[in-house]
């Protein structure tokens, strides 16, 4: 929550249909859980409940069973739809920048990186990753050092979320390549 206002993008679909369902009860009846569930200590908790699968359920005035497959196709983000997205559409345009960028090239990578820090819709993300950027401004001198840059980065959230915390020496095997046994060529 911040400002009042709740963030659908900043947890994760479980906490958001809690939430919802606490908005209906008179305030009486809503419990604490409603101001710690939005906020960024408890959304390691938020994003490990939001893996179990979801139990198919009736949609709203539709006959359409609400699956994984259907929300992933027809309801807006949430913090891990849309965190698993942008992390493959970062890791893969570092993946694909010049190993010798021009000038010109590093700084529009530059400004994407800060526009981006600027306009991530979950705000503690956001938050998380400018104050990384202060620690250690994005480096945009080759593909190289901008996929591993971008390895840390990603591996600070992970940590942060009890995930395991990725081998940057395999970056380009994930994100370019793909693994020498040809399995994802298949
Ligand atoms: C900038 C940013 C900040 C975020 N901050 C938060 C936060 O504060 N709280 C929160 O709950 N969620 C946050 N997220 C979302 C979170 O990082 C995950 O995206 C989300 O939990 C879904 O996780 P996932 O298991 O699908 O895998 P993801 O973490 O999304 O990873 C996708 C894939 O990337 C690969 N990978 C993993 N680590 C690395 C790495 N270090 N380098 C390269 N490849 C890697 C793996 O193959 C993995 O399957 C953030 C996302 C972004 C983009």
């Amino acid at each position: 929550m911040k400002n009042g206002k709740p963030c659908r993008a900043c947890v994760d679909f479980k906490t958001w249909t809690r939430l919802e369902k606490q908005k209906s009860k008179p305030s009486s009846a809503k419990d604490s859980k409603t101001d710690t569930a939005t906020s960024p200590a408890s959304t390691a908790t938020a994003t490990a409940a939001a893996t179990e699968t979801a139990t198919a359920t009736s949609a709203k005035n539709t006959e359409e069973p609400v699956t994984e497959e259907w929300r992933k196709n027809n309801c807006p983000a949430d913090v891990e739809t849309l965190g698993n997205a942008t992390w493959t559409l970062l890791h893969t345009t570092a993946a694909y920048y010049p190993e010798k960028p021009a000038p010109s090239q590093r700084e529009s990578m530059k400004q994407f990186i800060e526009s981006f820090a600027q306009h991530y819709p979950c705000w503690f993300c956001k938050n998380d990753f400018q104050q990384a950027m202060v620690m250690e401004p994005v480096q945009v001198e080759s593909r190289e050092k901008l996929s591993q840059w971008l390895c840390r980065r990603h591996n600070e959230v992970n940590v942060k979320l009890n995930k395991p915390v990725f081998d940057c020496s395999k970056v380009f095997e994930r994100w370019l390549n793909g693994p020498p046994n040809g399995k994802c060529d298949q």
